[in-house]
């Protein structure tokens, strides 16, 4: 059974990065790897923002650099004309007056176009058959361009199509993230990070044995390791776990990128591109409750928290969605939420409407609002069905005034808000309580 491998920007930002993503990959040689791989580093960005050509120079010089430093005179000459071709179509594309979108999806598209046939290149000059394979032929997605969906039974039919013939005939695969394409042919792309959409994407039409998500962390950790240094690299997470730390931290997967590999049962190791050899963290779908019963404690702060009272509420239907519409009117998004029989507090992130949204919530009940604040979230398995962790978790923390508790459905998790000033002591001290032998 072949293996994911898929790399994002910081991966393949330059020559060193590309050669390092090369061992890599020999390293794995022999369990059939399928590498995906983002655009380099902050050119997705640059190509959203080009206006004409010749902001795209940089661009353009990094490929180069890479393409002169790695590769055998041909083989840079061929990219290098490749390179010119892109610039191009890429010229042609800032000024036709074509609908928007589909513009430039078109555009940002090259981004992994070309660092997925440098990389193909790389890899064969460094003794690893590869072969470029336009991620555009395998990914099939509805129209929705800049957030476009697979069409799962198209892009499996796609993918394996295309990638088979190859794996059999012992070439390693390279493809561009994020890009698929219509069943017209039409460029799309999965939105904003969307390559490890398309590394879960291939692997559950290949039935992979695991998907290698390659960044420049660790795996997931016990805690962010800025608060507490003693952190350390947690080995397996559920994907329910997983889920309910993504809100925490971009650097640990968005539940919705791995669905793919959810439905399969298919493992996602988070392995980092600096230190290969570590085994980084693998998200599966077993249970199992580890020794220390938790997993992690995340946190986050700069959250705003809002109680809305009322005794109306008490008894009367219709009055939770009267307040949610208030918060779904300012597209504002809730994260936890908690109710009692007549009050509903919940934790904002992004703030800026709140005004607009108080004055309407004050139709509703009284209304108070708590800037500042920090939300820890406990995470584990093991909160299911061990007796007395919450307990554990209050009385290390015992001096510091708790709101908004909430173990959510799948009971993994005792989320709660307190002061942000406090957040460093709570977290360190929760942190030495579970993890820290005694
Ligand atoms: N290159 C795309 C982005 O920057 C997709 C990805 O890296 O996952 O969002
Ligand atoms: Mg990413």
């Amino acid at each position: 059974m072949p293996v994911v491998m898929k790399f994002g920007g910081t991966s393949v930002a330059d020559a060193a990065a590309f050669e390092n993503v090369a061992r890599i990959v020999a390293n794995e040689r022999d369990a059939a790897p399928i590498v995906i791989v983002s655009a380099m580093s902050g050119v997705t960005d640059s190509l959203l923002a080009a206006t004409n050509i010749a902001s795209l120079e940089n661009v353009f010089e990094r490929h180069r650099a890479v393409a002169y430093e790695l590769l055998d005179p041909s083989q840079a000459t061929a990219f290098i004309n490749q390179l010119r071709a892109v610039a191009d179509k890429i010229d042609a594309l800032l000024q036709s007056p074509a609908e928007y979108k589909s513009l430039q999806d078109a555009i940002v598209s090259f981004g992994e176009t070309l660092s997925s046939t440098l990389l193909a290149e790389v890899l064969n000059k460094k003794g690893i058959a590869a072969r470029h394979v336009d991620a555009r032929r395998c990914i099939i997605t509805d129209e929705e361009f800049t957030s476009a969906a697979p069409l799962m039974a198209e892009t499996f039919a796609q993918s394996q199509s295309e990638l088979i013939p190859v794996l059999e005939s012992g070439v390693v695969p390279v493809l561009g993230g994020f890009i698929g394409s219509t069943k017209q042919g039409v460029t799309t792309t999965l939105g904003r990070g969307g390559s490890d959409y398309t590394a879960a994407l291939i692997g559950a039409a290949l039935g992979v044995r695991e998907i290698q998500i390659w960044t420049d962390v660790t795996g997931v950790l016990t805690a962010d390791p800025r608060v507490v240094p003693e952190a350390q690299t947690i080995e397996r997470l559920s994907y329910g776990e997983a889920a309910e730390l993504a809100y925490f931290g971009a650097k640990v997967l968005h539940p919705k990128t791995i669905q793919p590999a959810i439905e399969n049962s298919i493992p996602v190791r988070i392995c980092n591109s600096r230190a290969p050899q570590e085994p980084g963290t693998l998200v599966g779908p077993e249970t199992e409750t580890s020794p220390r019963t938790i997993k992690a404690i995340a946190h986050k702060t700069g959250v705003t928290t809002v109680q809305i009272s009322s005794a109306r509420m008490l008894g009367a239907y219709g009055f939770l969605r009267k307040l949610f519409e208030v918060f779904d009117e300012h597209r504002t998004v809730v994260d936890v939420v908690t109710t009692s029989e007549v009050s509903v507090s919940l934790s904002l992130d992004d703030a800026s409407a709140l005004p607009a949204i108080v004055a309407e919530l004050e139709q509703l009940g009284t209304v108070s609002v708590e800037n500042g604040r920090a939300i820890i979230c406990v995470v584990g398995e093991g909160l299911r069905r061990t007796p007395g962790i919450a307990a554990r978790v209050f009385s290390t923390i015992s001096d510091i005034n708790v709101t908004l508790i909430s173990q959510g459905a799948s009971s993994i998790n005792v989320t709660f808000a307190i002061e942000e000033e406090r957040v460093k002591e709570a977290v360190t001290r929760l942190h030495d309580e579970f993890f820290c032998e005694k």
